[in-house]
């Protein structure tokens, strides 16, 4: 009786090359879409991240982008074209804008931080946010 046991042979599986056998392990599942509050379940492969609803960009209203006011106002009264000094708002240095008659919006960053860039940077090595 024991013999005929031992006979039974599990079928040996062939081993599948590594690239298929990962891409079947990604089985479809149950997933929470991830847009706010939504609570929308939709079965698919883990890496998706929306309902079937907002899976279409449309439905997702775009984030708003802040942009930073880069400008302040400087009302004044010349008649002619003059130089002030002020403190840029990101690095402090003192920066020479030209003031011109009847522009009241000057830049309030000095050259080197009108670029956004180049205040995210500023602020990243100076640790401020
Ligand atoms: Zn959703
Ligand atoms: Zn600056």
């Amino acid at each position: 009786m024991s013999e005929k046991q031992k006979q039974v042979e599990l079928p040996v599986k062939e081993k599948e090359p590594y690239f298929t056998a990962k891409t079947t392990k990604k089985k479809s599942r149950l997933m929470k879409c991830t847009y706010n509050e939504c609570v929308n379940t939709f079965v698919a492969f883990p890496h998706a991240r929306f309902c079937e609803y907002h899976k279409d960009p449309s439905t997702r209203p775009k984030e708003k982008v802040v942009e930073e006011n880069t400008m302040f106002k400087f009302p004044h009264k010349f008649s002619g074209r003059i130089t002030i000094e002020r403190a840029c708002n990101c690095c402090g240095k003192p920066y020479q804008i030209e003031i011109y008659p009847e522009r009241e919006d000057y830049p309030c960053y000095c050259k080197d931080h009108q670029n956004e860039w180049k205040r995210k940077h500023w602020r990243m090595t100076h640790g401020e946010k």
